[in-house]
């Protein structure tokens, strides 16, 4: 199954626009980014490419269920892993080498309901992982925006090391997520590591990770003025259920 044009180019885009120095979330070879293409197969970023400008070459079409068996199973060596995960590729003459990220975004795109996802490092979101203040700054949601762009809470997870354990960490935590709110999540964030935003459409994507950025920045000012105030869980769930939001929200993802 090939990857149509439309989602290639779009993930191409999205992966600029991710990748552009003027947002401050990635830059040389940092994040990923990826988008299902059918039922078994999706595109995943290809290791060693920049994002800012990345065309598409920078992708490697994979299948779902070989990757998501590699967390099913023992843990596999290096070459193991490399063989497997060449395997995994809907073409193994394609020579790019899917991110090390790739099971972490097949779980994503499966288990977390997502189209689309961007994996960032944004500066603002890492001041505030890589503090002690990490699992609080989380924990909270500071204004309605936040809530209808970037759901009622955030996934968040502690340090893990990046590859197959953070692919399970993150399912654990996604499926812990899901079983408390009843819906996938639109955000995620990793200790002493970066964001995850997990869309319905490309511009789903952008429209979380902007929004949670600024979310940061914020966070980031309330603790210097005493530390954040956030909105009472009730406040969250009326802001996340309530009609007009949620047509706001519809049109947002369109
Ligand atoms: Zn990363």
């Amino acid at each position: 199954m090939m990857a149509d044009n439309t989602t290639l180019s779009t993930l191409v885009q999205l992966s600029r626009e991710l990748g552009n120095p003027a947002n401050d979330y990635a830059i040389q070879a940092e994040g990923n980014t990826s988008a299902r293409i059918d039922a078994d197969t999706f595109l995943v970023k290809a290791s060693g490419y920049s994002m800012r400008d990345i065309d598409e070459a920078g992708f490697v079409a994979m299948r779902f269920k070989p990757v998501l068996d590699i967390l099913d199973g023992p843990t596999l060596s290096e070459n193991d892993l490399k063989a497997a995960l060449n395997e995994a590729k809907v073409d193994s003459s394609v020579q790019a080498r899917p991110s090390i990220e790739v099971a972490l975004h097949a779980i994503l795109l499966t288990l977390g309901g997502a189209q689309w996802v961007g994996h960032t490092h944004p500066s603002a979101w890492n001041a505030l992982l890589c503090s002690r203040c990490a699992e609080q700054a989380a924990s909270g949601r500071l204004f309605p925006d936040q809530v209808v762009v970037c759901g009622p809470a955030t996934v968040y997870v502690k340090y893990t090391d990046p590859g197959m354990p953070l692919a399970q960490e993150v399912r654990r935590q996604v499926q812990n997520y899901i079983d408390e709110y009843g819906i996938t999540p639109k955000e995620i964030v990793m200790q002493n590591h970066g964001h995850i935003a997990l869309g319905q459409t490309a511009l789903e994507v952008e429209r979380i990770i902007a929004m949670s950025v600024k979310a940061a920045r914020i966070m980031l000012g309330s603790y210097a003025a005493g530390g954040p105030n956030f909105l009472s869980k009730a406040d969250v769930s009326h802001l996340w259920t309530r009609p007009d939001e949620i047509a706001r929200r519809k049109l947002l993802v369109r």
